[in-house]
């Protein structure tokens, strides 16, 4: 089948990606410009390298580290410097609050805005999609969206909220609202259920964002991956994972590691499997279940959804 896309943006070349992984489809991208990438584009003059615009992306769903690896590309994380956001307003950089009480103190929203945005808990949902104003002014009222919102919306798509999709440009920030009824219920909720969570934390910290080493063949490296400053370490599926807990010590969780080949197995066999890993981890500080290497392609769909089941019910306490 022919198709043509139109646009070698990255919506455009990631589209003619996915297709040109099947033989079926005959695929043409058309651009206007005289390069490809749209608003990405990165630049080198005189050995420095300029990132016009974009300049980075979250890394929460896990496709877009598998596009990056498939393409070749390691992204680089960001500092930790960054997560401090600043807004400019009433003519001064005003620091974004990292906690209610920091964010009751600070000065960037009126008293009156602060008031309005405790009545989100009882804001009524909207339609499936709106605009950003729209789903901002119903939840948050104006001021927040003028002051906190569409700063978000420059810094990030240098769009204009009031044309910008909510379900397309903060699909997440949506789903919480339809879910839970309140953006501000729904932040309790997830934290509360973080804090019983899985054991598996940043270390210093129950709030901080936990660090992931991903490693392959890390068996004889694993007394030096203690050193690299991460609060879990994956473990590749042919070391024995309680083996690798004892090298480790206490301190770390771990994430490891079913044989990917293991999905080919009957479903009882699989389920022996799974207990196994589960077992041997039980000694973690905590423990994330993860396919070593991901699913081969060929592995029939229904197995790797009974694993996934396998693995709650065996694992709830
Ligand atoms: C300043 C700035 C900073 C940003 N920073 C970030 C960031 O840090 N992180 C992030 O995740 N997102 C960021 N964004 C948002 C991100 O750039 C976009 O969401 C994304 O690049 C959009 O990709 P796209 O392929 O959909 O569109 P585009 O990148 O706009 O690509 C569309 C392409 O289609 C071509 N085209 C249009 N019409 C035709 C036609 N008729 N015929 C042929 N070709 C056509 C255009 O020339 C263009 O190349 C930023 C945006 C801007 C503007």
């Amino acid at each position: 089948m022919k198709v043509v896309i139109v646009g070698a943006g990255i919506s455009g070349l990631t589209t003619a990606y996915a297709l040109l992984n099947s033989s079926q489809f005959d695929v043409t991208v058309y651009e206007a410009d005289s390069r490809p990438g749209g608003k990405i584009w990165s630049d080198k003059t005189d050995g420095f390298l300029c990132e016009k615009g974009v300049n980075g992306f979250l890394d929460n769903k896990p496709k877009t580290l598998q596009l990056c690896g498939y393409l070749g590309l390691e992204p680089l994380k960001s500092s930790d410097n960054a997560r401090r956001r600043f807004i400019f307003s009433s003519g001064k950089l005003n620091q974004l609050s990292e906690s209610p009480l920091s964010f009751l103190k600070s000065d960037l929203i009126s008293w009156h805005g602060k008031l309005r945005i405790i009545y989100e808990l009882i804001a009524p949902k909207g339609p499936e999609d709106e605009t950003v104003a729209d789903f901002v002014i119903r939840r948050l009222g104006k001021e927040s969206l003028e002051k906190l919102i569409d700063p978000m919306c420059s810094g990030i798509f240098a769009g204009d909220p009031y044309k910008m999709s909510i379900r397309h440009c903060f699909p997440r920030i949506k789903e919480l609202e339809q879910n839970y009824g309140s953006l501000i219920r729904a932040m309790i909720k997830l934290q509360k259920e973080r804090r019983k969570g899985s054991g598996v934390r940043g270390q210093g910290s129950e709030d901080k964002t936990p660090i992931i080493y991903f490693v392959g063949e890390c068996a004889g490296l694993l007394e030096e991956i203690k050193t690299c400053g991460a609060d879990v370490i994956g473990i590749d599926w042919r070391i024995n994972i309680d083996d690798a807990i004892k090298r480790l010590g206490s301190r770390f969780s771990v994430q490891g590691n079913l044989d990917p080949c293991a999905l080919f197995l009957p479903k009882d066999k699989i389920r022996e499997r799974i207990k196994e890993v589960l077992n041997r981890a039980s000694f973690a500080r905590g423990h994330i279940f993860n396919l070593g290497h991901g699913v081969l392609p060929e592995t029939p769909v229904e197995n790797v959804a009974a694993m996934v089941e396998m693995v709650h019910r065996l694992s709830r306490k």
